[in-house]
């Protein structure tokens, strides 16, 4: 307990999905480090702990870190929360655990409460990977630079967003992947109007403004990643080739016959190969290609 750094997770929503192992530690640490001390409160208060805050934010995570940095040596144990979730991810915390680490003093995470976890786990993703992004950048062009830099990943791609740019980076997911992308869009988890729904790129704009309700709270979204074939660059003609031939003969031989039949590549054909053996070896594959479910909410 003493000169330990805590990492706690608080709810997103729901405040019964704090852990007992949380309310033990925050009501037991010398210091509580929050991101904003009335949110914190308001939790605190919930549940009759009180309080000894001290504010850590993005404005003044390096002064602060130096102070905690001293408390903790002279024996002092912490725990430090984010408004919402698991602190550090895309929220302050990480350069404090950082100096806390380097400084040689222990730092214990809590684990509890994350968007993206939530929202994958309701969402029947069957694809083996995903890659956790968070935030886009707020502007247009940014964000379609950096969406640029991801088309071509297998994996499912998971972006947080907020009301303010819901429409506008649906616009330029759609723009940048293609319409053909399956989205889900996970709002408000664990509050009154939370909602699931999975549907194409091309028709999620249109399902959003369909309801000005629909735009409101906070959004995890969770992208089909690239088809394989795409991701290596090998096309749909010589993809069926490869996975008739894959089917009847060994993978070195199947990509030798696909490669002379087609005109593609062997080294992006062999990669397609292992890749779609890999898939193939899932017990629940991903069926639609990109192992999202279809349309629903
Ligand atoms: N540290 C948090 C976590 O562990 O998920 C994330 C904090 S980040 C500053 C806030 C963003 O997370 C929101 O803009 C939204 O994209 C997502 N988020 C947080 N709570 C959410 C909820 N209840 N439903 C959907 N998304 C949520």
């Amino acid at each position: 307990m003493k000169s330990t750094l805590y990492v706690v997770a608080t709810p997103i929503g729901n405040l019964q999905d704090i852990t007992l192992r949380a309310l033990d530690i925050l009501r037991t640490v010398d210091v509580i480090a929050a991101e904003d001390t009335r949110n914190t409160t308001h939790l605190l208060n919930h549940f009759a702990i009180g309080a000894k805050l001290m504010a850590v934010h993005e404005h003044n995570e390096h002064h602060a870190a130096a102070r905690l940095i001293e408390m903790l040596q002279s024996g002092k144990s912490v725990a430090l929360v984010s408004d919402a979730g698991t602190p550090a991810v895309s929220d302050p915390g990480a350069h404090l655990v950082a100096r806390v680490r380097e400084a040689g003093l222990r730092v214990v995470p809590i684990p509890g409460a994350n968007a993206a976890i939530s929202a994958f786990s309701a969402a029947g993703i069957t694809a083996p990977h995903f890659l956790f992004y968070g935030f886009l950048p707020h502007s247009s062009s940014g964000r379609k630079r950096e969406l640029a830099a991801l088309k071509d990943l297998s994996h499912t791609l998971v972006f947080y967003e907020s009301p303010h740019r819901i429409l506008a980076s649906i616009e330029d997911l759609c723009e940048v992947l293609g319409g053909g992308r399956t989205v889900t869009i996970a709002r408000e988890l664990t509050k009154l109007f939370e909602t699931i729904h999975t549907c194409t790129l091309e028709i999620a704009l249109d399902w959003l403004k369909a309801d000005q309700n629909r735009q409101k709270g906070e959004f995890v979204l969770l992208v089909s990643g690239a088809e394989i074939s795409e991701a290596v660059g090998v096309g749909e003609e010589a993809q069926r080739t490869l996975q008739i031939l894959l089917a009847a003969m060994p993978l070195k031989q199947a990509v030798k016959l696909a490669a002379e039949i087609s005109g593609a590549k062997k080294n992006a054909l062999y990669e397609l190969a292992l890749q779609l053996n890999a898939v193939g070896d899932k017990p629940d594959g991903a069926e639609n290609g990109n192992g999202q479910l279809p349309c629903r909410t």
